[in-house]
Formats: C-alpha cells, sequence, structure tokens
C-alpha cells in the first residue's frame, strides 16, 4: 500500500468521511492550517477526527523536516531535508514560484557527472514524503510549479511518482503542464504517462545525441536510442501540447562538439521542443568540467540560427555546492545522517534563443521552467 493510501486509511481510522479527507489532505498539501477553509473545523469534521488531528499533522510534519537550507545569490534556495527514518534528500526553492523535489535517495543510473548516482539507490521516497515536499516548500514561500529533477530517476520510482503527480495536480493546486517529470528516458514512461488524468509535461535528459558517449555518461540508463527517445518525446508532447524539453548538462570537450550540433540539429529541428542547456556544475571528486560560459552561448546562439530552440540556463546556487546529491553527500561527510540501509520555463516553441539565469541541479531543473535530469 502505498504513503498517501495508508494515510488516507489512518484518517478513515480516525471518522474521516472521503470529504473529510479530502479537506485534510487539501490543507496539507496547499500548507494551509486545518481550521482554515470556508467551513469551520467545528462545524465540518466530525469530533473523533478533530481530537485525532494534532496527532495527524504532526506525523504528517514528521514525513520531512528542514535539516539545512542553503539560500544563493541567484534567488534559489537549497534545502536538505531529513525524512523520518534519518534519510535525508534535497529539494530546491528556484525563483519564480518552482520547486525541484526528489524522487529517490540514491539512483540507479550512475550518471558519470553526479553525485547522487555514485552510491546507487538507497531506497525509494514514498508518495506522501513527495508531497511533503511541496507542503514544506510552501511554508517558506508560494509553489505553483513542481519539477522532478532532484535526486533520483522518477521513472524508477514510476508508482509514487505518478501517485503524488496526481496528488498534487488535484488535491495541491498545481497546473498539469506545471508538474514536470524528468527522465532519462524509459519505455514504461511513455507508456504510463497518457493514461493518468493528470498528465505532467516532459522533460527528457539527453546530454547526447551519440549513442555510444551517451551509454558512457549514463551507465545504467535503458538502451534506448536518442532519435528514439526524442520520437517518444514528441509524440507524447504533441498529445499533450506541452513542449518536450530536451534536457544537456553541457560538459567541457564533452558534448559540446561540432558532432553534437549536427546531431541536435538533426533531432530536434522543428520538433515541439525546447532545449535546455545548463552547464554543468563542478563537483571536486568528478572529473568533468563546465565550459566556459562564452563558449555555451556561442553553442546556443548556433543551435538557435539553425532552427533549434534553445535555452541556456545557469544552474541554481553555483554558490552552494549546487549539484544534485553535494548537500546529502557534505552532510554524510559531517555525520548529518546515519543511512539504514546501505548506506529550471520551457515556454512557446517559436525559434528563440535565450539565456535565462534559473536553476538547475545535476540533474537539472531550471527554475522558471522545468527541465532536468
Ligand atoms: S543525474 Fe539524475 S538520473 Fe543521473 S544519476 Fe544523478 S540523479 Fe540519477
Amino acid at each position: 500500500m502505498s504513503q498517501l493510501d495508508l494515510l488516507r486509511e489512518r484518517l478513515r481510522a480516525a471518522g474521516a468521511k472521503p470529504s473529510h479527507e479530502r479537506r485534510v489532505l487539501r490543507l496539507w498539501a496547499q500548507a494551509l492550517p486545518q481550521d482554515s477553509g470556508k467551513r469551520a473545523i467545528d462545524d465540518f469534521l466530525p469530533r473523533q477526527l478533530r481530537d485525532a488531528l494534532p496527532a495527524i499533522v504532526a506525523e504528517l510534519g514528521g514525513l520531512a523536516r528542514i535539516a539545512s537550507r542553503h539560500p544563493a545569490q541567484d534567488g534559489s534556495v537549497r534545502l536538505l531535508l531529513g525524512l523520518a527514518d534519518g534519510q535525508t534528500c534535497e529539494s530546491v526553492l528556484l525563483p519564480r514560484g518552482g520547486l525541484c523535489v526528489s524522487t529517490q535517495i540514491g539512483c540507479a543510473v550512475g550518471c558519470r557527472f553526479c553525485m547522487t548516482g555514485r552510491d546507487g539507490l538507497l531506497r525509494q521516497i514514498g508518495s506522501a514524503e513527495i508531497v511533503a515536499q511541496v507542503a514544506l516548500a510552501r511554508t517558506l514561500r508560494p509553489v505553483k510549479k513542481v519539477v522532478f529533477m532532484g535526486m533520483g530517476e522518477p521513472a524508477h520510482n514510476l508508482a509514487n511518482v505518478m501517485e503524488a503527480i496526481e496528488f498534487l495536480g488535484t488535491a495541491g493546486n498545481i497546473g498539469h503542464k506545471n508538474l514536470v517529470f524528468s527522465t532519462v528516458g524509459d519505455q514504461r514512461v511513455f507508456e504510463r504517462l497518457p493514461l493518468g488524468p493528470v498528465k505532467p509535461a516532459l522533460a527528457l535528459s539527453l546530454h547526447s545525441t551519440r549513442s555510444d558517449l551517451r551509454a558512457e555518461l549514463l551507465p545504467r540508463a535503458p538502451r534506448i536510442a536518442p532519435a528514439d527517445l526524442v520520437e517518444a518525446g514528441h509524440r507524447y508532447a504533441r498529445a499533450t501540447g506541452y513542449p518536450m524539453q530536451v534536457q544537456w548538462t553541457l560538459l567541457a570537450g564533452v558534448n559540446d562538439t561540432a558532432e553534437e550540433v549536427e546531431g541536435l540539429v538533426r533531432l530536434l529541428k522543428g520538433r515541439y521542443a525546447v532545449l535546455n542547456m545548463i552547464p554543468y556544475n563542478s563537483v571536486p571528486d568528478l572529473p568533468f568540467r563546465r565550459p566556459a560560459w562564452e563558449t555555451a552561448v556561442a553553442l546556443a546562439r548556433e543551435l538557435h540560427a539553425k532552427g533549434v530552440l534553445t535555452k541556456l540556463r545557469n544552474s541554481a546556487g553555483q554558490d552552494v555546492d549546487a549539484g544534485c546529491g553535494q548537500l546529502r553527500a557534505r552532510g554524510l561527510e559531517r555525520g548529518q545522517e546515519a543511512p539504514l540501509s546501505r548506506p529550471p520555463d520551457a515556454g512557446g516553441v517559436g525559434k528563440v534563443f535565450s539565456i535565462t539565469f534559473s536553476s538547475g541541479t545535476s540533474c537539472g531543473p531550471p527554475s522558471s521552467g522545468v527541465g532536468g535530469i
């Protein structure tokens, strides 16, 4: 049974009828006090539930707590969150009402440029823990957009992520196109996403148009040819009416080559897609380098001139160890956590080249918009 289902069961055991259950969960997801709302709590909730409510609210608050916060100059705030079992994960408050959430502790994809992937997958983040990241962020700032680009590969925790998306798109009052499912590309995603009542926008973490290089950079991503991934993403984008976001973590000397420009033009020109190019956040222990900003600008201009809608995005909070998983890794070094087991806006689709100072982790969310590995 999922965490959200357990929560509903808990409410029912305390005497909640479906309408009571919806009210309590809606107020939680929107970070509103339980005694707010049009109808007075005493007139609406049964006595038994009112008596149980303080304990239930405390349990909800315990799903995710702020362990540390790290504001950056660009307006983003990285949060290291402690979960009830002592594990930690990261969320990022993005400028203009965005929030990047984590879906797994660790990650099995093992991207070579990512701290999160280094130790593999430790555990899944439950559906209520995902919603709790949003509820917690809303106690700090309004949240109108949620990108699933923090720690973890959402496709590897598909049931929980889709349950959270459906909850956030209804009780959570977040517009469906403002829920952004980010993936390295997995057949199950292309099958599942069109089926639900809430269809999120799609961000595809591509990083290379060459199958061999992509397999090297994303060693345990499904082996689907880049052209086929783009085709599947494009089909979904057409079906939903939201452009596909293609994420590209720009690595100096690796995927900033003329061959990749040619490949991107071949795959993306004329597609219902926007390319989010995010210069890599250098991480001390990893061998990749961030390209010069001028190089990134020139590359984005060239792609634009060749017909690919490109947004060059700066990563959020570069001054605060911005790479996905870095805060958690740093916390572990300091003994902030005792693990239980092992251990940035897509905008339109016109041919526009723009530079956006927004946010992006290694997993890659642009703040105003979208995007991520
Ligand atoms: S970049 Fe994303 S998909 Fe890749 S290892 Fe890191 S968390 Fe996983």
